[in-house]
């Protein structure tokens, strides 16, 4: 356990179980029994663990996108249109 103690810069950090590292790729996906077809999940990953999070969403038919965090954060800018 970590006491969450005062601010710190977020960084964001991959989505794997116990991984700390500082994630790099951005994972979209959609549970179409759960989701509407335009709403994306996301899930972070470092470069580690992207293609072990891919496989585990695409071998589910989850998956719909793979891009860097940088290419994800443009596209947000980029305005995508209505809602969050
Ligand atoms: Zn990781």
């Amino acid at each position: 356990m970590f006491p969450s103690a005062g601010p710190e810069p977020v960084s964001p950090i991959c989505s794997a179980k116990g991984c700390r590292a500082a994630a790099v790729w951005v994972l979209a996906w959609n549970n179409p029994k759960l989701h509407t077809p335009e709403r994306r999940k996301t899930w972070l990953a470092c470069e580690e663990h992207r293609e072990h999070l891919s496989q585990f969403l695409g071998v589910r038919g989850f998956l719909k996108d793979v891009v860097t965090l940088g290419e994800w954060e443009r596209r947000a800018q980029d305005g995508a249109g209505p809602g969050a």
